[in-house]
């Protein structure tokens, strides 16, 4: 169940994560996309923190609400709208359910609708769907999730930036994947 206290403390933690693999989610982007994706997630979620700071949100929709808010208006790339999506509709979601998964699937819609996009196309998606899945059965663990980032790499990118390189996206790790598995990481560690 998601609490602000253990809210607050997956959004700290996701940060931190950011912080120290910045430089391996850009590389990761180099290889099929523009290099940028550590540097936007960076971006997004020192302004998530400073926003927690300013505002201090008592309650879980209004946590969800300013991450929401922060990651749209401050990451220039297709990542920050999509993550800000997805925590917008969780902000909904959490108003009239204590329900995790379902939470968490109803922020996964979220990214679905903006992006147009679904599972198999080397997408954060990718991470998500199949986290929520384990998670619904009781038994999500973090090497789930490292396996969930590695699968991404046999597949061929169908949206975002990757795409445009078709079959040549084979063989390189989605790094809005690899972002997401640190945002997994981070729920699990704070005890949600
Ligand atoms: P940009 O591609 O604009 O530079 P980022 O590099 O920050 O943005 O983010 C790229 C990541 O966003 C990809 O690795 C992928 O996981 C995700 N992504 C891009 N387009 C979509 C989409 N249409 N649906 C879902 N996820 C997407
Ligand atoms: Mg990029
Ligand atoms: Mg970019």
């Amino acid at each position: 169940m998601f609490t602000t206290e253990n809210l607050t403390k997956s959004f700290y933690l996701f940060h931190e994560k950011i912080e120290q693999q910045k430089n391996q989610l850009s590389e990761l982007d180099q290889a099929i996309g523009d290099g940028d994706h550590g540097n936007n997630m960076s971006r997004g979620m020192t302004a998530v923190i400073q926003g927690i700071e300013e505002k201090q949100p008592e309650t879980v929709p209004e946590l969800f609400k300013v991450a929401a808010m922060n990651l749209i208006s401050k990451v220039g790339g297709a990542s920050g709208p999509l993550y800000g999506t997805a925590m917008l509709q969780m902000s909904k979601a959490s108003q009239t359910t204590e329900d995790t998964c379902q939470i968490l699937t109803e922020g996964l819609a979220g990214i679905k609708n903006r992006g147009k996009s679904s599972e198999d196309e080397k997408t954060m998606i990718d991470l998500w769907f199949p986290a929520i899945e384990k998670m619904q059965q009781g038994k999500l663990t973090k090497e789930d999730l490292v396996a969930f980032v590695e699968r991404t790499k046999d597949m061929e990118a169908k949206k975002g930036r990757a795409s445009y390189l078709g079959e040549r996206s084979i063989g390189h790790i989605d790094p809005g994947a690899a972002s997401s598995q640190l945002l997994f990481e981070s729920f699990m560690e704070a005890g949600v």
